[in-house]
C-alpha cells in the first residue's frame, strides 16, 4: 500500500525570511518574484525595481544612504553589554551576544552618528536587526540618548531609523528602563527647540514604538512597514476579535493618523532634507538631494 500513501513534506518552519537581506549573487523578489541581480538591488537601495519591494538594510546601509557623500562619524562604538543579569534562556545571553557580535561586527543593535545630511549637521542613530533583532538592552538605550544629548550640545536635529522587535528580554526591567530614559533625553531635546524625526522600517515593534518610535516631531515610515506594539496573534485572542486587513501595517497607521506620511526609500534623504529645512526654518536645498548607495555597490 506504499504507492496509496501520500508523501508529505515536512511543513517548514515559519521563518521571515521576506524582507532579510539575502545573500547570493541573485535574488528572487518575495513580492513580484522578479529574480534581481544581487548588486542592481544594492544599488536601488534594496528595493525591488519592479514592485518596490523593500528589503531589510543594515545600519551601515542606512547612515550611508542619509548622509552626504556616505560620510558619516561613528560614536560609541565600543559599549557593550555586561549581561547584568547572568541571563540564560535556550542559551547564555553572553553566547548570544557573542554571536550577534561576530556576525554583525557591531557590539550592539543601534549605530549612533553625526554628520551632514544635506549640508546641515544632523545626528542619526540607525537600528541593526541583524543584532538580537535589534533589540533595545541598556547599550542601545544608552547609545540613542547619548545621540539625542550630542544633537542639543552641537544644535544638531536628531534622527532615529527603527527597525527592532523591541525591548531586550533578556536584560529583563534594565531594558524597559531605557524607554524612559531615551523619552526623558527627547524631552529635553523638545526643550531645546530641535526637530526628532522617527523614520519607522519594516519592524517597528514592542517597547521601541511604545516609546521613542512614537514620540517623533515627525513620524515618517517605509511603505508597508510592520509597525505596532504588541503581535496581531495577541491581541487577537486578547480583544477575542478579528483584526482588520492590513493591521499594523504603515498604510493602516497612516490612515489612523499614527504616522505624518510614507516615503519610498529611494525617496527618503529628501524628504528628511526638506522637511528638516523647513522645521530648522533654513531655506530649501539649492540642488536635488540624492540617496547614495553604500559605497561598496
Ligand atoms: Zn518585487
Amino acid at each position: 500500500m506504499a504507492w496509496f500513501k501520500k508523501t508529505r513534506k515536512p511543513i517548514e518552519p515559519q521563518t521571515d525570511k521576506s524582507s532579510r537581506v539575502p545573500e547570493g549573487l541573485w535574488i528572487k523578489c518575495p513580492s513580484c518574484g522578479q529574480v534581481i541581480y544581487n548588486k542592481e538591488l544594492t544599488i536601488n537601495l534594496q528595493v525591488c525595481p519592479k514592485c518596490a519591494h523593500h528589503f531589510r538594510m543594515n545600519a551601515a546601509d542606512r547612515l550611508a544612504m542619509l548622509f552626504d557623500d556616505g560620510q558619516w562619524t561613528e560614536h560609541d562604538a565600543d559599549l557593550r553589554s555586561t549581561d547584568p543579569l547572568s541571563f540564560t534562556d535556550t542559551k547564555p545571553y553572553r553566547a548570544r551576544l557573542k554571536a550577534s557580535i561576530a556576525s554583525t561586527g557591531r557590539n550592539d543593535a543601534v549605530v549612533s552618528a553625526s554628520g551632514l545630511l544635506d549640508g546641515m549637521p544632523a545626528v542619526v542613530a540607525a537600528m541593526e536587526y541583524g543584532f538580537i533583532g535589534g533589540s533595545m538592552g541598556v547599550v542601545v538605550g544608552e547609545k540613542i540618548t547619548r545621540a539625542i544629548e550630542m544633537g542639543i550640545a552641537q544644535r544638531a536635529p536628531v534622527i532615529v531609523v527603527c527597525c527592532s522587535g523591541g525591548a531586550r528580554m533578556m536584560e529583563g526591567t534594565l531594558s524597559l528602563m531605557q524607554m524612559a530614559k531615551i523619552s526623558a533625553a527627547l524631552g529635553r531635546l523638545d526643550r531645546a527647540g530641535l526637530p526628532y524625526l522617527s523614520i519607522m522600517t519594516d519592524p517597528t515593534t514592542g517597547g521601541v514604538t511604545a516609546s521613542f518610535a512614537m514620540l517623533g516631531d515627525l513620524h515618517i515610515a517605509e511603505p508597508k512597514a510592520l509597525i505596532g506594539f504588541a503581535g496581531p496573534r495577541v491581541i487577537e485572542q486578547t480583544i477575542r476579535q478579528k483584526l482588520p486587513d492590513g493591521f499594523q501595517r504603515a498604510e493602516f497607521l497612516l490612515e489612523k493618523g499614527m504616522i505624518d506620511y510614507i516615503v519610498d526609500r529611494r525617496e527618503m534623504k529628501a524628504a528628511v532634507a526638506h522637511s528638516l529645512r523647513i522645521m530648522m526654518g533654513l531655506p530649501p536645498s539649492a540642488r536635488p538631494v540624492a540617496s547614495a548607495p553604500p559605497a561598496d555597490a
